[in-house]
């Protein structure tokens, strides 16, 4: 999943100054939409359209907020909240067309003008933000919101966009605003510059082999991919690089343990060896000025500032969530590793087991226990099949169903498009699923949506949804098949797009999936609890040549080995929680040592010996490039109130109807419009606990 306005991805130097001075008359983006459900003219946008609507629509906006300002009426929520609600709303929709296609289908002068525009936008938002008189009438609104007869959704509209301004520094003197957007500004250039650090250190490494014995036990695809990255690096023999797809694989299967230890220690020293991409100190500087940031604000730590905008709301509840987690976790982590270790000495391991061994030899054990493999079950998952067991889903548990159409314009003849009705058969919203993969489309898997739904002054607008995967493609004799993971991926994603298909509120900034970032995972990553149940399997798993149902045996397996060393997996994921939790939650200036202090945070996750020079921080690009800052602990969190959730379905029967509705009344429909833990409660009756997760994971 991912928010049109905060996820810019821009790569490419191109410019392209031709359309400065175009005529703005016949401009697509700035004519009403013409197509079926006025549905984005894909086929008309070019590129050189953006820049010029996004300048004329900032202008109106600014123009708007003006006089908005200067109006000498008492400030309402009709008369302040509801304009912002609206000004922004042609640039977000804009914003959401360009941005999703520099995802799913890019090309040289989409990135460019990407690249022109988000500076653009990042101002234009920056500036409503932190515009005093604007907050001194927005703060009116809050104070008095209880005594204005407001619905709850509108009393938490101006919640929000009070805190929203107070959290960006609008009631921070001129002083201290300025000091607030210098260290934004030093935290843009020290995130992108860690990154880059990472980079360089995944690129600069190269484990060359040209002896053909040093390759014994890597699969010949993997081989294949080792040739083929030796010559495009102009060298001799097999490369292996530091990269995910060459890494993971050797560490699995290569029975070269010297050369493990020497990738492992490649890897696990990135931006830690003193070079010029050394991370160390980028770190504390970081970490500083995101404290000197939250001071500022008001806040004794980053994790403090941060939290309060999610349901985890504190520093204190993520520890205890981490670390109950931590106490069952671990005994049967380290029982993972000794029969690891005990199946390492067995095969001929003389020495101690160690990190570099961990994955060779619990691949070769995973394999002997459950005697399964991804190539078995990917017959069973023909795309086409899965389409209809997923959309067949939905409509078991929430009466939508699903036609497919030709009159909606798509971005490339691979995007299918559909339209959704809703258990009355009336309209609920657009659906394209765009499959495969192609240049100009980033890797992953993610929703988004090109239209938000609302509901303004009576005027209902239903969304327009998208998913976009890089899902296995037809071949000219097979179909396209997908893997078990695959499918876990598409039903991920339609879970979010259901988030944002049922969406039912009236202001767009609350709708689908405008929730908290600890709460965003919820609908989708409980559609995947449905992936291993033979009941839904049944109704469209079958062998794409002999049409036989997918085995009960075969299916079993599968959540075996989905369940193979949870236990361990648990505290790798648990390690990172802490560390993240530790840097972000410093209260002083830190000019430690960043291994001493990381070793500290992450004591008690350690299955194995330290290994010197080993360092998680300096290549922790998610909490120090990215947007994971005290959040790292999400992906845990989200999975705990999934199984939770779920546990409902279990209790009640898996395609209960009751439940379903409860589910989509309590939580998809309503977006942000209160309080995630209170909608939560509302669907379950109670709080979460981790009860389920542990219990599904075999943790317990
Ligand atoms: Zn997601």
């Amino acid at each position: 999943m991912k928010r049109a306005l905060t996820l810019i991805l821009t790569t490419c130097l191109v410019t392209l100054n031709t359309y400065a001075n175009m005529n703005t008359d016949n401009n697509p983006l700035l004519s009403p939409f013409n197509t079926a459900y006025q549905t984005t003219p894909f086929d008309l946008i070019k590129a050189e359209h953006y820049e010029p609507a996004f300048k004329i629509k900032i202008a109106e906006a600014n123009s708007k907020i003006k006089k908005l300002i200067s109006n000498k009426d008492n400030p309402t929520f009709q008369n302040t909240i509801v304009p912002l609600e609206k000004e922004s709303d042609d640039i977000s929709r804009m914003a959401s067309i360009l941005f999703n296609l520099n995802s799913a289908e890019t090309s040289p002068e989409i990135q460019a003008v990407t690249q022109k525009v988000s500076p653009m936008l990042t101002q234009f938002m920056g500036k409503i933000n932190v515009n005093s008189k604007l907050f001194k009438r927005v703060t009116e609104v809050y104070n008095n919101r209880f005594q204005s007869g407001l619905t709850e959704e509108e009393i938490r509209l101006i919640e929000i966009t009070y805190k929203n301004m107070k959290r960006n520094g609008a009631d921070l003197n001129l002083a201290e605003k300025k000091q607030l957007i210098q260290i934004q500004m030093k935290l843009s250039k020290l995130n992108l510059k860690f990154s880059e650090n990472v980079l360089a250190e995944n690129n600069n490494f190269v484990l060359n082999i040209t002896n053909k014995e040093e390759l014994t036990g890597l699969p010949e695809s993997v081989i294949e991919a080792a040739a083929l990255t030796a010559k495009t690096k102009k060298i001799e023999g097999w490369a292996i690089t530091l990269q995910v797809p060459s890494y993971v694989p050797f560490m699995k299967y290569s029975s070269n343990r010297a050369l493990r230890e020497k990738l492992y220690k490649a890897y696990n020293s990135r931006g830690n060896q003193g070079n010029r991409n050394d991370n160390n100190k980028i770190i504390r500087e970081i970490v500083n000025l995101r404290l000197e940031m939250a001071n500022i604000l008001g806040y004794k730590s980053y994790s403090e500032y941060v939290l309060e905008e999610r349901m985890a709301e504190a520093p204190e509840k993520v520890m205890k969530f981490l670390t109950d987690l931590h106490n069952v976790s671990k005994p049967y982590a380290q029982k993972e590793v000794s029969e690891v270790s005990e199946f390492a000495k067995k095969s001929g391991l003389e020495d101690e087991l160690m990190p570099w061994d961990f994955s060779f030899y619990s691949e070769k054990l995973k394999s002997q226990k459950f005697g399964f493999s991804e190539e078995m079950v990917k017959p069973y998952f023909k795309l086409e099949n899965v389409i209809d067991g997923i959309f067949g889903l939905a409509t078991k548990l929430y009466g939508i169903t699903f036609k497919q159409v030709n009159n909606i314009p798509v971005y490339h003849p691979d995007v299918k498009t559909y339209e959704v009705y809703d258990e009355n058969g009336k309209f609920l919203s657009v659906f394209y699923a765009d499959f495969h993969p192609r240049e100009g489309k980033k890797g992953g898997a993610w929703m988004t949506e090109y239209l938000s739904q609302s509901n303004i002054e009576g005027e209902m607008i239903r969304p327009h949804i998208s998913i976009c995967g890089n899902f296995t493609k037809p071949t000219e004799s097979k179909p396209s098949l997908l893997t078990f993971n695959e499918v876990e991926t598409f039903l991920h994603e339609f879970g979010h797009a259901l988030h944002g298909m049922f969406a039912n509120t009236v202001y767009p900034s609350l709708s689908g999936t405008n929730v908290y970032r600890d709460f965003v995972e919820l609908p989708s990553q409980i559609m995947e609890n449905w992936a291993v149940e033979i009941d839904w399997l049944k109704t469209f798993a079958v062998h794409y040549e002999t049409g036989e149902q997918m085995p009960q045996d075969l299916v079993e397996k599968l959540i075996e080995a989905r369940n193979f060393q949870s236990g361990y997996q648990t505290e790798r994921q648990l390690t990172f929680g802490f560390a993240d939790m530790a840097w972000h939650s410093v209260e002083k200036e830190f000019d430690g040592n960043t291994l001493d202090f990381e070793q500290k945070a992450i004591k008690e996750t350690q299955l194995f010996p330290n290994i010197e020079e080993s360092s998680i921080s300096t290549a922790f690009s998610h909490i120090f490039a990215g947007g994971y800052a005290a959040g790292y602990y999400g992906y845990k969190w989200a999975e705990v109130l999934d199984a939770d959730a779920f546990s409902v379905f279990k209790a009640n029967g898996i395609f209960n109807k009751d439940v379903a509705k409860k589910f989509k009344e309590s939580i998809l429909e309503k977006g942000g419009t209160a309080n995630p833990m209170e909608l939560y409660i509302k669907f379950k009756g109670e709080e979460p606990s981790n009860k389920a997760l542990l219990e599904r994971s075999g943790l317990n």
